[in-house]
C-alpha cells in the first residue's frame, strides 16, 4: 500500500483533476490510497461563508452559489453529458449545506465552521473520484469522516490513534485506489465533522501511512520539491535531494509551509519514506525524506513569516521579570491563540514574538497593560536561517533593523523590522 497526496494547488481546475488521472495511470497495479484536498482556494471561500452565515450576513447564500458555481463550471469541463451522475452528487451536496444552514441551531464558532468549511474536500474529492472512474481507474470513493476518529476540539481536532486505526483498517481493504478527503475527519462520539488545522491534508496521508503500514507517502506540489526557501520570496533557490526526518521535522516547525509539521513524525516512527514531488513533471523524482543525512545538497536554508508581531514587556515596577510574571504572559497568550513563535528572557524584560493568526492582539495588549510595560512591533518578519553561512546571514539581514536574535544549535532567529 501507497498513499498520495493532491493539494488544493493541484486540483484547481479541470486540467489538474486531468493530471491527477494522468499520475494515477502512471502507477503500477499496486493498492493506494490518494488523499485530495479542497480545489484552489475553496477553504478560504467556505471561511467567508461561515463568517457571513454566522454574523447573519444576507450575502451568505451569494457566497454559497459562487463556490458550487465555481465547481459546477469545473464539472462541465470533464463531462459532457448533463445528465451525467456527478451533477447529481453536486447538487446533494448544496442541499446538505443549505439544509444544514437552515437547521443548525449551534452557535460555537469551531463546530459551525467544521460543518461548513468541509463541503470543500467533499466537493473535490466528488469531482475528482467520477472523473477518474470515468477515466477507467479501478477507484472507490471513501468519506474519510467514516476513518479518521478525532475529539471534539472543532479546527483542530485531536486524532483518537486507538479509533482511527482500526476504523481505517475496517474500511480501507480496497485492492485498487481508494480516494478520500483530506482535512477531515468526526468525533468519535456523535460523528460531527471536524478539521484537522489548516493545510492539514498532508497530516491525513501521514495518518493513513501510519496505520496501514504503508511503503511510502508521496505529496505531488506545484514545486520541484522541498527547497532551500520558499520560491515566492527568495530566487536562487536549490532543490534538497534528500532530508532527514528531523531536519524536515525542524523546517515544517519554524514554517516551511510545502510540508504540514504533523506530517513527519507519524512517518518516522515507522520510518516511512516521504517524498515530495512535482506534480506538473511526475518524472522528476524531487525531495525524499527518510533516514540518512540531513541534507542533501548541504546548503543553508531560509524561512520567512511575515505579519509577525513582537511584544516586548517589562514590569510597571523596578522589579525584575519572574517565574510569576511569565506565568502570566503565557496563560494570556494561551487564551488568547497566539501561536508562540520565539521567546527571550532578560533580567528586566521578556519579548515574545508572535503570529496573530485569529487578530486578538487589542484584547492582549489589553490585559498585558495591566501588568507590564508593553511595547509592540506589530508588523515584523521572522527569518529562520538552518546551517546558515556568514554570507547567508549577511545578506538575509542586509539594509534591515534586527530587532532581535537568537541562536541555538544549527538554527538561527532574526526578528526583523517591517515586511517586505
Ligand atoms: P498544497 O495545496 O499542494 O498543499 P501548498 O501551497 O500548501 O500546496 O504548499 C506548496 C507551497 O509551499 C509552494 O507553492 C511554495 O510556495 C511553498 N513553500 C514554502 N516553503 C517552501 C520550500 N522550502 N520549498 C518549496 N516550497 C515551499
Ligand atoms: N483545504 C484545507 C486548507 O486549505 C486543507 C489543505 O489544503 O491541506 O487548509
Ligand atoms: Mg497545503
Amino acid at each position: 500500500m501507497k498513499v498520495y497526496k493532491f493539494g488544493g494547488a493541484s486540483v484547481k481546475d479541470a486540467k489538474g483533476v486531468k493530471q491527477v488521472v494522468n499520475i494515477l495511470k502512471l502507477t503500477d497495479k499496486e493498492p493506494l490510497v490518494v488523499v485530495v484536498s479542497a480545489m484552489g482556494k475553496t477553504t478560504n471561500a467556505l471561511e467567508q461563508v461561515v463568517h457571513s452565515y454566522l454574523s447573519k450576513d444576507p450575502d451568505c447564500e451569494a457566497y454559497i452559489s459562487e463556490i458550487f458555481g465555481m465547481h459546477l463550471s469545473i464539472a462541465r469541463e470533464l463531462f459532457n453529458k448533463p445528465s451525467h451522475g456527478v451533477f447529481e452528487a453536486i447538487t446533494q451536496l448544496r442541499q446538505g449545506l443549505s439544509d444544514f444552514i437552515r437547521q443548525n441551531k449551534a452557535t460555537e464558532h469551531a463546530f459551525v465552521y467544521d460543518q461548513i468549511v468541509s463541503y470543500g474536500e467533499l466537493l473535490s474529492t466528488t469531482i475528482v473520484a467520477h472523473y477518474c472512474v470515468d477515466s477507467g481507474l479501478n477507484l472507490r470513493w471513501q468519506d474519510v469522516r467514516q476513518c479518521i476518529k478525532t475529539d471534539a476540539t472543532y479546527r483542530e481536532g485531536v486524532v483518537d490513534w486507538p479509533a482511527t486505526q482500526k476504523a481505517i483498517k475496517q474500511t480501507i481493504n480496497h485492492k485498487g485506489i481508494t480516494l478520500t478527503q483530506g482535512f477531515l475527519g468526526s468525533e468519535t462520539k456523535h460523528n460531527f465533522s471536524t478539521t484537522l488545522g489548516r493545510e492539514g491534508s498532508d497530516y491525513t496521508a501521514a495518518i493513513f501511512a501510519y496505520c496501514l503500514n504503508a511503503l511510502s507517502v508521496t505529496i505531488w506540489k506545484d514545486v520541484p520539491g522541498v527547497l532551500s526557501a520558499d520560491p515566492r520570496f527568495f530566487k536562487d533557490t536549490v532543490l534538497l535531494e534528500h532530508i532527514s526526518y528531523s531536519e524536515a521535522i525542524e523546517l515544517a516547525f519554524y514554517g516551511a509551509s510545502v510540508i504540514h509539521p504533523k506530517t513527519l513524525q507519524p512517518l518516522q516512527r515507522k520510518e516511512i519514506p516521504l517524498f515530495v514531488r512535482p506534480f506538473n513533471d511526475p518524472a522528476a523524482s524531487g525531495t525524499r525524506v527518510g533516514p540518512g543525512p540531513d541534507l542533501k545538497p548541504q546548503v543553508g536554508c531560509i524561512i520567512k513569516k511575515e505579519q509577525q508581531v513582537l511584544i516586548q514587556l517589562s514590569a510597571l515596577d523596578f522589579n525584575f521579570m519572574m517565574e510569576d510574571h511569565i506565568g502570566d504572559v503565557f496563560k494570556w497568550l494561551h487564551s488568547f491563540q497566539m501561536k508562540v513563535e520565539l521567546i527571550q528572557n532578560s533580567a528586566i524584560s521578556f519579548s515574545v514574538c508572535v503570529d496573530n493568526k485569529y487578530n486578538r492582539l487589542p484584547d492582549l495588549v489589553t490585559q498585558l497593560q495591566q501588568r507590564f510595560q508593553v511595547l509592540v512591533h506589530p508588523k515584523v518578519t521572522l527569518l529562520t536561517l538552518r546551517h546558515a553561512s556568514s554570507k547567508l546571514i549577511q545578506s538575509s539581514t542586509q539594509g534591515r533593523d534586527v530587532l532581535l536574535r537568537q541562536e541555538s544549535g544549527n538554527t538561527l532567529q532574526l526578528v526583523l523590522q517591517g515586511v517586505d
